[in-house]
């Protein structure tokens, strides 16, 4: 299959999940391109694709030089290095995986003046693993608070990667919990639940996902 037919097969899952859901909005489809070279990311902004995702600092800048001349939204969605915060500040129209103070601080500090505020969300540890990065819910309502006043950031949701399982229904329970907290900060205007990837985007939608971030099912495998 080319990346065409596989961005046409994943706004089909998009669109019957939105239909099955009763939802008349729409989802924003974030192309996440870890491991894959920029050719790849054209083919699938020359099928329409016009945000991106990468983990990866490096890399990330890489892809943006070689694509600079297109119209692209680019996401930061991975773990976030202090000493990382200024390039991605400036880069990056998006960013997903704010989950310390610290670091929200210092990307609102190294945002530059001639752009506007920095969308960001706030990554929460929905399923309680140890190993995960990721907020835990208890402490979201301080980070909340200390996150939206600061000015050069602009809070507009929250985002997760839930611990991988098969079934549509044990899938859709930490989309259920991560749209529940949002819910919770309702009167700040949040507006954005990043959830959901190549396996269970379909669950994350009927729970309310409003951005999706599909790596494997767009580009094939990660490449080594
Ligand atoms: C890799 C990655 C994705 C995409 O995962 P797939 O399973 O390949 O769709 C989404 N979000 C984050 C944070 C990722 O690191």
């Amino acid at each position: 299959m080319t990346v065409q037919q596989r961005i046409e097969t994943i706004r089909q899952r998009i669109r019957a999940a939105l239909e099955q859901a009763g939802r008349k909005d729409e989802v924003t489809l974030v192309a996440v391109g870890k491991t894959h070279p920029p050719e790849v990311l054209l083919q699938a902004y020359r099928a329409g694709i016009r945000h991106f995702g990468e983990n990866y600092l490096q890399e990330a800048l890489a892809k943006q030089h070689a694509l600079a001349h297109l119209d692209i939204t680019w996401h930061f969605i991975g773990p976030i290095q202090a000493n990382k915060t200024r390039a991605i500040a400036s880069r990056f129209h998006w960013v997903h995986s704010v989950d310390r103070l610290k670091i929200a601080r210092r990307l609102s500090e190294q945002r530059p003046d001639y752009l506007p505020p920095l969308n960001v969300c706030l990554q929460v540890n929905i399923s309680g693993e140890d190993s995960k990065s990721g907020i835990y819910p208890e402490e979201l309502p301080g980070l909340v608070e200390a996150v939206s006043a600061l000015p050069r950031l602009k809070l507009r949701g929250l985002m997760a990667i839930p611990a991988p399982c098969e079934d549509l229904q044990t899938q859709r329970e930490p989309f259920r919990r991560l749209r529940e907290l949002l819910e919770k900060f309702a009167d700040l205007g949040l507006d954005t639940l990043s959830m959901g990837m190549s396996a269970d985007l379909e669950a994350a939608i009927l729970e309310g996902a409003t951005v999706v971030r599909v790596g494997s099912a767009l580009f094939g495998p990660r490449r080594p």
